[in-house]
């Protein structure tokens, strides 16, 4: 596997930018997601990762369990709506991002611009929701994604009400995992998630935003994915009152 270098440089941007490691949903898996509340609040595309997201890492095919709300998913959007931000190739029946740079590579981000805006219906970013089970990969990409639209007279009331809506996609991080993969460095980024969203108050817009795009699903087989002793012995001295 070639090396991520934008992803290994990612971690820096949080020096001058905390938020950018931020999603504005958590669910453990994509049959949490509400995909009718978005398309209603004015979502119409989607970008999603592949592995540990939809499949078994480095498998082809969808895992089982998201059968239905991948389905479901396609129909709300539309299947050219939809998009696997993906650098091989595979059988999910949506098109697939073939893209020369790693995700949250800026060179990645225009190629989904690219394919959005080629589509008959063009999808602008703050219409986008990206879904994925990394941090430094798959939500530092769609907070890269943010930038200053401008609304004509009429058109900032189609505009989703979230955080930073005006700017960019809805990032939505999947925190479990199909199988075991990288759990160090997942345990790390649901620290730094847990921090930042103290640090910036930004729990209570996280417990909003979940309250009105996700929905209780079948009781998750995915797996939080078990946290080295160790570590969960810091996470409890951390959170110590
Ligand atoms: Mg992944």
């Amino acid at each position: 596997m070639p090396l991520n270098i934008p992803g290994l440089l990612a971690p820096f941007q949080l020096l001058w930018n905390p938020r950018i490691i931020l999603p504005h949903v958590i669910v453990t898996d994509i049959r949490q997601l509400n995909f009718l509340a978005l398309r209603k609040t004015g979502y119409r595309g989607a970008v999603f990762d592949k592995d540990n997201c939809l499949t078994i890492p480095y498998k082809d095919t969808l895992v089982p369990e998201l059968q239905d709300s991948w389905a479901e998913c396609r129909e709300v959007f539309g299947e050219s709506n939809v998009l696997i931000a993906e650098s091989v190739s595979h059988h999910l029946s949506v098109p697939v991002l073939h893209h020369g740079s790693p995700k949250p590579a800026y060179r990645c981000i225009s190629a989904i611009r690219a394919y959005f805006s080629s589509l008959p219906n063009p999808i602008q970013d703050h219409e986008l929701v990206v879904v994925g089970d990394r941090i430094f990969t798959d939500v530092v990409m769609a907070n890269r994604m943010k930038r200053r639209v401008t609304c004509t007279t009429g058109e900032a009331d189609k505009i989703p009400p979230i955080r930073d809506r005006e700017k960019g996609p809805l990032a939505v991080w999947t925190n479990g995992v199909w199988q075991k993969e990288s759990m160090v460095m997942r345990w790390i980024e649901r620290w730094l998630v847990d921090v930042v969203a103290r640090r910036t108050n930004s729990k209570r817009e996280l417990s909003d935003l979940k309250e009105v795009f996700t929905k209780s699903s079948p009781q998750p087989e995915v797996r939080q994915g078990k946290i080295p002793l160790i570590m969960k012995q810091c996470w409890s001295l951390l959170h110590k009152k």
